[in-house]
């Protein structure tokens, strides 16, 4: 923590630095740094932070959780499928033992 000590507010250079933004890594006074969501950030980096609405968030939070159910499904539904085509295939030529003959697999 030194090395803040010496460190100069970004906006002010006669003040000394209290904190370093997180986004944007630079040293600033107390006068210049607001909490947002639990860090200590420069009011520069708030106002881009403040740029994405919040009232966006959960919808596109929403969106995506659906996506990832429905890729879900999709995934679950092709699993399935394929288990359901490979036990479709196995049995007659398992049972009959004639597994090297089937056709399908001469095929291209
Ligand atoms: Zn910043
Ligand atoms: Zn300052």
């Amino acid at each position: 923590m030194e090395n803040l000590l010496h460190q100069r507010c970004f906006n002010h250079a006669t003040r000394e630095a209290v904190a370093r933004c997180p986004e944007c890594g630079r040293f600033f006074c107390r006068e210049c740094v607001t909490e947002h969501d639990d860090r200590v950030v420069c009011s520069s980096c708030l106002k881009k932070l403040a740029r994405t609405p919040l009232a966006k968030r959960p919808a596109f939070v929403k969106l995506f959780r659906f996506a990832q159910g429905i890729a879900g499904l999709i995934a679950a539904w092709f699993f399935f499928f394929l288990i359901g085509n490979g036990l479709l295939k196995i049995p007659t030529s398992f049972h009959e033992g004639t597994l090297w003959q089937v056709h399908w697999m001469d095929k291209k």
